[in-house]
């Protein structure tokens, strides 16, 4: 069987997204295959954690083999165990929560600031009680989330903040550049996101104390790390891990994709910037807002339109698809969902997440998005009556 990624041409279709490519994976592939190195830990990843330290400034970069891992790990790095609860948004991908339940703590799920998608700091306080573990954010769509009202309520009641950042890689919010916001860190390079290795991750670790346990239960709970390095001369069982180690094919992808960080990010802006200009007078007349991310510096992770309501997002959506575009909707809120109802709880009703999920479309983009789907997207989206 044969798969043609560029089906969608002979289709005439604009997709969603298109995975990114440097044009430099198969040789860097090749390269790791030819040394006789293939499992982790090699000369890729060596080069491609560098780059992650220098584009976020965290202390300690971990390549992982996945975003969900680097959640995991950083959920049992702090030690989250039944009786334990966890607040974070209910409007996320499930990775946040499943990272929580999987350790048999609770997940309390708040509601969003519908301006940016985030976790809602006021609503964070007024879930916080005696068996708060942690709070976990999420920068949705690479907007940063309100960092400093958050980190202020973790300092007043001395919580860690776990940062998903699965979006946000390159965003900033004042001094803080994404990724290093939360005492630990998770990145996703899922071939749907800006920068990708076909699958993995990576965890940031912004407490130096956290180090020596973390790439011990990245490696099955072994001190290999400290044996590789010479600190000690055998390496044994040391503490319960698993194996979270990505392998070398994956940084040779990763590492060609990083290396063209900036050209990727200048390309995603480049689509981003034209929407937002192209679609302003056509939005403001007909009642729909397009995403602006009111703090900081985002990550041109998606665009999105935020429409009147649920049967306008519905149409949108349909009225895209029979022009050969492919437009979508979001996360379905976990509150509510089958696993939500078992693993979580709520306060109150989450009805900012509800209303959020039911009026966003996101417009394709990706990196190298031919101009001309561009004004393609742009006029089909124009020729749609909002209300
Ligand atoms: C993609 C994504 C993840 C999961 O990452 P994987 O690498 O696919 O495990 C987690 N959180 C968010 C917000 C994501 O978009």
């Amino acid at each position: 069987m044969t798969i043609d990624k560029n089906r969608h041409l002979a289709l005439d279709i604009i997709p969603f997204s298109m995975p990114f490519s440097s044009g430099n994976e198969l040789a860097n592939v090749s390269e790791v295959l030819r040394s006789g190195h293939v499992h982790g830990d090699g000369i890729f990843t060596a080069r491609a954690t560098e780059r992650l330290v220098e584009i976020t400034s965290a202390d300690h970069v971990l390549l992982t083999t996945s975003g969900t891992h680097a959640l995991e790990m950083a959920s049992y790095l702090l030690g989250m165990g039944k009786g334990d609860e966890v607040i974070l948004p209910s409007f996320t991908f499930p990775s946040a929560a499943d990272a929580v339940a999987r350790t048999g703590a609770t997940c309390v799920f708040v509601d969003i600031d519908p301006a940016t998608g985030n976790i809602d700091p006021q609503q964070v306080s007024e879930a916080i009680g005696p068996r708060t573990k942690a709070i976990s954010i999420m920068h949705y769509g690479g907007v940063p989330v309100d960092v400093d009202a958050i980190l202020s309520i973790a300092r007043n009641y001395d919580l860690p903040v776990i940062e998903d950042n699965a979006h946000g890689l390159g965003g900033s919010i004042g001094e803080h550049r994404l990724g290093t916001v939360g005492i630990l860190a998770a990145q996703s390079f899922h071939d749907t996101k800006n920068v990708h290795s076909g699958e993995g991750g990576a965890l940031l670790i912004n407490d130096p104390s956290l180090v020596e346990r973390a790439e011990i239960m990245r490696e099955k709970g072994t001190n290999r790390s400290q044996f590789l390095r010479g600190q000690v001369d055998k390496y044994s069982w040391v503490e319960v891990g698993s194996s979270y180690l990505m392998s070398e094919l994956n940084a040779a992808v990763l590492d060609s994709q990083l290396e063209s960080f900036d050209d990727i990010q200048h390309a995603r802006f480049g689509v981003w910037d034209r929407y937002s200009q192209e679609l302003e007078e056509w939005s403001a007349e007909n009642g729909v807002r397009r995403m602006s991310p009111p703090l900081g510096i985002h990550s041109a992770h998606v665009f999105y339109l935020v429409m009147a309501d649920w049967e306008s997002q519905t149409a949108l959506i349909s009225h895209l698809r029979a022009a050969g575009i492919i437009a979508t909707f979001h996360y379905v809120p976990l509150d509510s969902s089958p696993a939500g109802r078992r693993y979580g709880r709520v306060l109150q009703p989450l009805t900012q997440s509800e209303d959020f999920s039911r009026r966003i479309v996101r417009l394709p983009l990706w990196a190298g998005m031919p101009e001309d789907y561009v004004t393609r997207v742009i006029a089909a989206v124009a020729e749609f009556p909002g209300r």
